[in-house]
Formats: structure tokens, sequence, C-alpha cells
């Protein structure tokens, strides 16, 4: 049977800038490919209202994830909104219950904003909690072993307070970097509104620009960061490095 990678963030393109590349090279290597995102991204437009503005990135997301053969689905939480809460808390647990992955990809918890770091403090409790036969969740089960948990780098590579955030595997995705781009131009929406206020492609130029600045740790052209988590009762070897021992590398 296929081992799944899931990579479950915050926006629907959150993924198609830090870790799609990675997404990408897992796909080749035989595994089944899952993204999810929290919200729908509703309050990306100040000229469409939030059902209009959600419908298009939900469309845009999912043809994104098409591009590799992924499966998208929305979880539903509004922008701005998502808490660490008991109702959240079950309803991520549920959605990695049905997916069961072995290697999860979130957001950094160390990041410049709020839902993206509650993100990862919910993912991280998903992680920790699926094996719980106590912790119901309707018509999911609770799965073993706990699967792999890896941070993404945050935007810009840096937390609130400025601080660089070092990679700890860092993803050679110079190979595949033409399908990142195009999964990333996916989200139309966002990258004209960045178009009309920059007066240029700034979308694809940040996203390259972070995929350089990764590389460039690592002498790589362009490069996705990863932190693992390696608290207590997660595992300890780096499956992600051993996957695509011939484009990472640990640092
Ligand atoms: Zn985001």
């Amino acid at each position: 049977m296929k081992k799944r990678a899931l990579a479950l963030v915050t926006h629907p393109d959150d993924a198609e800038f830090l870790c799609a590349g990675t997404m990408a090279l897992l796909g080749k290597a035989g595994w089944e490919l899952h993204m999810a995102t929290m919200t729908a991204g509703d309050c990306g437009s100040k000229e469409l209202s939030r059902e209009e503005i959600s419908a298009i990135r939900r469309e845009e997301a999912s043809d994104a994830a098409k591009l590799i053969d992924a499966r998208y689905q929305c979880l539903e939480f509004d922008d701005m909104f998502i808490c660490y809460d008991r109702l959240s808390i079950l309803r991520v647990l549920a959605y990695l219950r049905k997916i069961r992955p072995h290697i999860v990809l979130t957001m950094s918890p160390d990041c410049y904003m709020v839902d993206h770091e509650i993100t990862s403090t919910l993912v991280r409790t998903a992680c920790f909690a699926s094996g719980m036969t106590n912790m119901k969740t309707q018509g999911f089960e609770s799965f073993e072993p706990t699967p792999y948990l890896y941070y993404l780098d945050p935007i810009e590579g840096k937390d609130k307070f400025g601080n660089v955030i070092e990679p700890t595997t860092i993803v050679d995705i110079s190979s595949v970097m033409d399908v990142k781009s195009d999964m990333l131009a996916c989200h139309a929406s966002q990258r004209e509104w960045l178009q009309r206020h920059h007066g240029m492609d700034q979308y694809l130029i940040a996203m390259k620009e972070q995929g350089e600045m990764t590389g460039a740790k690592a002498g790589m052209k362009y490069a996705e960061g990863f932190r693992q988590h390696l608290g207590h009762a997660y595992p300890q070897d780096n499956l992600l490095l051993q996957v695509l021992q011939q484009t990472a590398q640990a640092v």
C-alpha cells in the first residue's frame, strides 16, 4: 500500500509557497498526496464577499493540488478565527484520522501570523492524539504510529521578532520548480491582486526568492526547509530525509 503525505496548512497558497516542491518529490517517489487548508481564504479580497472569494480560492487550491495528483480538502475554519479549543482540535483530529498520513507537513510554530501559529499547534496536538482511543472522532478510528511531523519554514524564514529560523532538513526542489510555480500560479485571485498593487509578478518572485534563500544554505538552486518535531512520542528518525535522500540534506 502507498505511503501517504499530508500538507495541512492555513491558507490556500501557503503550501504552494512553502512545501509544494517537496510534495511533488514525494509524489514522484510513489507516495499518495493530500493537501488541506484550514480556511478557504475568506478574507483574501477587498472586493468580493467571503462566500464569493472562498468559492474561488477553494477551486484554485483544488486545481493546484491536481497538478501533482494530490487530493484537496478545506477544513472550513474562518480566517482570523482559528482557535485552540476543543472543537477545533477534534475537527483537525478527525481529518487526520481520515487520511492516516505517515508524514505531515504543517505551518511553523514561529511565524508572522497567529492563524499560522495556531494551525501549527492544532496539527501538533492532532498528531500526538492520533492513537488516543479515548478521544472519539465520529466515523474515524484512531491510528498508530504517530506520524512524522515537520514544520515548514516561516514566510521569509524569520519569526515575528525577525529572528532567522534555521531549517534542519533542506529539500532540493530545483527539479520540480516548474510545477511548483504552476501550482502557485493557479491562485490567480491572489496573484492578480498583488500584480495590481506591485506592478509586477510579486507572487511568483517572492516564492522563488524564498526558494533561493533556503537553497543557498545547502548549495542548491531552489530548496524548501523544514524542522522536524522531535518531542516525546514522535518518531525520532528522519523519514523525509530517507525517502528523498537523492535530493534532501540534513543541516
Ligand atoms: Zn497563510
